[in-house]
Parts: structure tokens; C-alpha cells; sequence
């Protein structure tokens, strides 16, 4: 049987492995991802003994483990690329980001928290459990992704895409997201473990503006820098329409009796929204759960100091709510452009994830699991402004759920893909027997 200080262990040496993807896959260098694949392989016996295991575009295993019923399986998400560290930014770590070194109860790196420590506990969990004995009541997939941090074209869509030939449909597909939070927002007086329920689109429109370039000391009276300046403009003042969506809403519901008199507008949020948008939208992760966003992020035009440009663009990061999609977006810079002679382009086109049902079954067990662990915590379901894996698995099945069984502080979330990430040792035990209890809940 393997204990609390083997799985530390395996985590370590997990961290040491360098498998950090690149846009361009090309470019990286592919020893350490066999290398951490290795340590898999000599680590977990038991799961590669037990469970059929198949290679999707060579680095991403799919583990496939028995059941003996008939039932939807059960599939299980991670990944282990991770980030780079930041240029400039080594110095300021406490510890080499892939050493997995142990400090005051802490094991720092690379992909501690995102997400060889979602691969590791899962599979210490499953290990030990076979080991015992157990027989799983349904299928159990287990899929780890080896670039998702790039987009998981070459993994997760090729994972999906695999399973969609095969005809499987999943009771539940359980990935990375959503924590145990300690002080999310000011006022909660209870830990809250939130659950993604849906992830909002990531689309880029590129907007450019056309005119007659020539000497700057004979302006003519149209210049396109005004024109994209105007275009900009209108977009900061003319927002797209805030709105509650079903799971933002049940979520404020629920925080609402967890933060004191103050919580009264925040729990009645349907009637009292018009009243309490303002404050939302002064914080900007807040912000993002009430509105579909456009937000330039690339800016160009000219590249003489005394040359007209004849053209200036630049592309806009719109982060779509689900219900909106990339159409109304364009609608939208259609209207508030009107007279502007601008065009538009999607470079990216990417809408909103469909929406896991949080009344649903995949949801109450998940919910039973996370009490399993933290009893204190109250659970509620989420949007994320960020994106999965698990959106590549979309069609296949209706309860996609994106949680990590580990409890955090605000202050800890820029640790992930920053400085200093690292995970606790009673968050890794607490993940590994979050897990457990889910595997066991069904055998
Ligand atoms: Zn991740």
C-alpha cells in the first residue's frame, strides 16, 4: 500500500520533469515528457496491470478500466504540460520551479497546483484502490492531456475525437477549475468550493481601418488612427448588455446567506441586480461573470514617425457569456460603430460552453464527494472566465463539472501559471481521498 509520503514523493519527481508545451509544438522537446510518462508507468503498476491503456498522438494515455455493469462510464480528465516560467521571474521563486522541493509543508513547482497534481492524485488513488481489490461498478476512463496550456488540439480534441468513435457517451466528465475558496470575496464567512459549470468563448476579431496614407505634414482630414480611436472608444463606453446567467445567479444565491447583512441583496440577487451591478462591475473578476467582455488586447498602426498610416487595426479579445454568442458580438460592434468605416474579422471564433445542469445527479454526487473532504464547505456551481480541456468533450456527454479538491486563498490563485506555485501536503492527501471516495462511491 502506498502512503501520504509515496505520493509526495511521486509529485516531486513528477514536478522535475520539464513538459512544458509550446504554441508551437514543434519547438519542444519531447525527453521529458517520456521521462514523466515513465515515472507513470514504473509508479502506478497496479493502474497499467489493470487498466487497458491506449496512446492518443503518442504522449496523451487514455487508461481504460473495467466495469461490471452497463451503466454511462465515468471519465476523468488532466493534464500534464504546464506553463513556462516567466521570464525574469526565477529569481523571485523560494525554490528551484522544478526542483519539487518540501518547504514548511509545502511542495513548490511547476504544475503543482495546474496540473500534475490532479494526473498524480488520481492515479494514487486508483492505485491503492486496486490494489485492494476493487472492482469498479462502471467504466472508468481516465485522459491526460499533454498541451493543454497551448489550446489541447494535439491532446484533449484528439482524446475527444477518439472517443467519439468509439460511440461513448460519459455520465460525468470531471476536469481541473473551480477550488475550495477560503475568502473569495469579502464578507463570506464560509469556505466555498465552486464548480464550473460552463466556461465563457474566447474569440479575437480583428478590426481595421483603411484610408490614404502621405506625409504627416499634410494631414488630410481623415485619418485612420482617428477612426480605429473612435472604434476603441466605443467599445470602453458602450459595453455589451450585463446580464445574470443561470449559474452566476445560483451561485451569488447561495453566497448570499454566508456574508451577513450584506448578503441580503447579494442572495436576492434577481430583484436587487439592477441595484448591485455597479459594485459587481468594480471588480473585474466579478465583472466577467455578468457581461461578455470585448477588450482590445493588440493595438497597430504606423511604423514612420513622420508617415501617415494607411491602415491601423487591432484585435479584440471578446470573452462570450454563455446565451451571447460571436454573432451578437459582431452585431453589437456593428451598432455602436455605425458610420465608422471599419472591418471586421474573426480570427478566432470560439463560443460559450454549454451549461452543466447544477440541480442535476452528476452535480449532487459531486457535491457529496467534495462534503466527503470538506465538510465546512459550501458548494456552488460557477462560470469560468477561463478555459479547459474539458470543453473538447462537450458532445459527449451532458454533465461536464470542473473542480480541484484542493482549498485555497485568494492570494494563492497567482501562483498558478506564476511565482511560487505550490501545493500543501494536506491538499495533496485531501485530493487524493477526494478521489478514492469518488471511485469508491461507485463499486
Ligand atoms: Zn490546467
Amino acid at each position: 500500500m502506498r502512503n501520504i509520503d509515496d505520493a509526495v514523493k511521486s509529485l516531486q519527481k513528477a514536478v522535475q520533469f520539464r513538459t512544458i508545451s509550446d504554441t508551437d509544438m514543434e519547438q519542444v522537446n519531447f525527453k521529458p515528457y517520456e521521462e514523466f510518462l515513465s515515472h507513470l508507468k514504473e509508479t502506478y503498476k497496479e493502474v497499467y496491470r489493470r487498466a487497458e491503456v491506449t496512446w492518443i498522438n503518442k504522449y496523451s494515455p487514455v487508461f481504460h478500466l473495467q466495469g461490471n455493469k452497463e451503466d454511462e462510464p465515468v471519465l476523468l480528465l488532466g493534464h500534464y504540460d504546464v506553463v513556462p516560467v516567466a521570464e525574469g521571474t526565477k529569481e523571485d521563486w523560494l525554490s528551484d520551479p522544478f526542483g519539487g522541493e518540501i518547504r514548511d509543508g509545502y511542495l513548490y513547482g511547476r504544475g503543482t497546483l495546474d496540473d500534475k497534481n490532479q494526473v498524480v492524485s488520481i492515479l494514487e488513488a486508483l492505485e491503492n484502490l486496486l490494489q485492494e481489490g476493487y472492482m469498479p461498478s462502471r467504466d472508468f476512463y481516465l485522459a491526460f492531456g499533454f498541451d493543454e496550456e497551448v489550446g489541447g488540439s494535439l491532446g484533449a480534441k484528439e482524446i475527444a475525437a477518439y472517443f467519439r468513435e468509439k460511440d461513448l457517451r460519459f455520465f460525468m466528465v470531471l476536469d481541473e477549475g473551480g477550488a475550495v475558496m477560503e475568502d473569495v470575496l469579502e464578507g463570506v464567512t464560509v469556505p466555498l468550493a465552486l464548480v464550473g459549470v460552463a466556461e465563457k468563448g474566447s474569440s479575437m476579431i480583428k478590426v481595421t481601418a483603411k484610408g490614404e496614407g502621405g506625409h504627416s505634414s499634410m494631414p488630410p482630414e481623415y485619418l485612420v488612427t482617428e477612426v480605429l480611436g473612435k472604434a476603441l472608444l466605443a467599445i470602453a463606453s458602450q459595453p455589451m448588455e450585463a446580464r445574470l446567467t443561470g449559474a452566476v445567479e445560483a451561485m451569488f444565491q447561495g453566497m448570499g446567506p454566508h456574508m451577513g447583512w450584506k448578503g441580503k441583496l447579494i442572495g436576492n440577487i434577481r430583484t436587487s441586480f439592477p441595484l448591485v451591478r455597479k459594485t459587481l462591475e468594480k471588480t473585474p473578476a466579478l465583472h466577467a461573470l455578468i457581461r461578455t467582455t470585448i477588450t482590445p488586447t493588440v493595438v497597430r498602426a504606423g511604423n514612420a514617425y513622420n508617415v501617415i498610416p494607411q491602415e491601423a487595426s487591432m484585435i479584440l479579445n471578446a470573452r462570450i457569456l454563455p446565451g451571447d454568442t460571436t454573432e451578437d458580438v459582431l452585431r453589437h460592434l456593428k451598432k455602436i460603430h455605425e458610420g465608422l468605416p471599419v472591418q471586421y474579422q474573426y480570427l478566432v471564433k470560439e463560443e460559450a460552453s454549454k451549461v452543466t445542469d447544477h440541480e442535476g445527479e452528476a452535480f449532487s454526487l459531486l457535491k457529496d464527494l467534495i462534503h466527503s473532504v470538506y465538510g465546512d464547505a459550501v458548494i456552488l456551481p460557477y462560470l469560468m472566465a477561463g478555459g479547459t480541456d474539458s470543453r473538447k468533450y462537450e458532445e459527449l456527454s451532458d454533465n461536464i463539472l470542473r473542480f480541484s479538491a484542493v482549498r485555497m486563498k485568494n492570494e494563492d490563485l497567482k501562483r498558478v501559471h506564476g511565482t511560487d506555485e505550490r501545493i500543501s501536503i494536506e491538499n495533496l492527501e485531501r485530493m487524493i481521498t477526494f478521489y478514492r471516495n469518488l471511485f469508491l462511491h461507485f463499486s
